[in-house]
């Protein structure tokens, strides 16, 4: 393990905002990244793990943090040649640091699905289960067996199958709170001949004109998703400031049916499964338009705007602080509340505030 060049979490982050912290760290392999873990957690510091930076709204004043960053690599698969027919699932175990993207394209490559439709969505592999991401009909959730877990009250290690994790929308029980590192993660990958798992998102199926619950070869689908995202700046690119962001800023609010008959009959919304009987799920990027913020909008002098391709995203126009960029969050929630009745959820991490 290593101590980094004590570099501003602006620099390490795709949103661009956040102080040098205290201390960083380092950590090269599972071994590393459990004891460094451990000593930080014995030294009783405000500690903060740091994958890939993409779901990060770090503070300017972070003079207390100790940050490890997670630097771990390896992919081991079970598929081993001796094995007489090719199975029809393989699971591979990935170390937390290995980067997301790289992932889906080796998986892409092997002619596995299950990770395609998630092509292109930034950050490392340990960070993929704490918000169970997703995108384009698919989430991770879906194909997650289960994670080495060090848990920061027990300080020991556990093995959490998928059901332990307890995954909801953009949710799971260590974003609920559940503290710890995951230090590699397992995913169950399917062998369909080389095309994708049934897509489920229109926008995916229509432009390559297949029906919803179709296949197609996975490099397609990987293309297709790629290309849709950098439309929308949802591709993190360092030429692309409208990409210089955390991605979405709000989750989609999930409403019941009751209150959703109080809206607009054009606001867009899905069906959605819950068990706590809230069953609409509403578009936040909708919402934030029609209460009164157009794409690009910036408040005075602020150098944190909305995206001007995607109104869910705020960005960095260059130089923000952390201030312009939750200022700007708080107005539109303001603004969503008042005009809709409708609490707005950040999906980033906020730390240091
Ligand atoms: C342009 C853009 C587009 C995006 N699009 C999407 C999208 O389509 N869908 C989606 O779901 N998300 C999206 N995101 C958000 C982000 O990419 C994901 O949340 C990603 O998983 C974050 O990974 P990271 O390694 O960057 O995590 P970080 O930002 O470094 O960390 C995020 C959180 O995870 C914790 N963490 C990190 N590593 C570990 C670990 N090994 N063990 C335990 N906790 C850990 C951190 O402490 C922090 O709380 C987007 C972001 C950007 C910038």
């Amino acid at each position: 393990m290593s101590e980094s060049a004590k570099l501003a979490l602006a620099e390490l982050t795709t949103m661009g905002v956040g102080g040098v912290p205290a201390e960083m760290h380092e950590a090269h392999s599972r071994e590393e990244l459990i004891e460094l873990s451990l000593q930080t957690w014995k030294a009783g510091e405000d500690w903060l793990l740091l994958g890939g930076g993409s779901n990060i709204v770090a503070a300017d004043e972070l003079e207390e943090l100790h940050v490890i960053r997670v630097r771990s690599l390896g992919i081991e698969s079970d598929n081993h040649p001796e094995k007489p027919v090719w199975p029809t699932k393989q699971i591979w175990r990935v170390q937390a640091g290995e980067s997301w993207d790289g992932l889906v394209a080796k998986t892409v490559e092997a002619g596995l699905a299950g990770l395609e439709a998630m092509s292109g969505i930034p950050g490392s592999v340990g960070a993929a289960p704490v918000q169970n991401i997703g995108a384009y009909g698919q989430e991770v959730a879906e194909t997650i067996v289960r994670v080495e877990f060090l848990d920061y009250q027990t300080r020991e290690l556990h093995i959490l199958e998928n059901s332990d994790l307890d995954f909801g929308y953009r949710d799971s029980a260590i974003k609920r709170g559940r503290q710890g590192v995951i230090t590699w993660v397992e995913f169950q990958l399917e062998n369909h001949g080389g095309l994708s798992k049934p897509t489920e998102s229109t926008q995916v199926a229509q432009a390559l004109g297949l029906q919803l619950a179709g296949q197609a070869p996975l490099a397609e689908i990987r293309d297709v998703v790629l290309r849709l995202r950098a439309a929308k700046g949802m591709l993190y690119d360092p030429q692309d400031q409208d990409s210089w962001s955390c991605g979405s800023f709000f989750t989609n609010p999930i409403v019941s049916h009751s209150f959703a008959r109080t809206l607009p009959s054009e606001a867009p919304r899905w069906e959605t499964e819950a068990d706590d009987g809230l069953t609409v799920k509403l578009s936040a990027a909708w919402l934030i338009e029609n209460s009164g913020f157009t794409k690009g909008f910036q408040i005075a002098g602020s150098k944190a705007a909305i995206s001007s391709k995607h109104a869910l995203a705020i960005t960095n126009r260059g130089g923000a602080s952390a201030q312009e960029v939750v200022q700007l969050a708080s107005l539109v929630q303001a603004q969503v509340m008042n005009r809709f009745g409708i609490n707005l959820v950040p999906e980033p991490n906020l730390i240091g505030f």
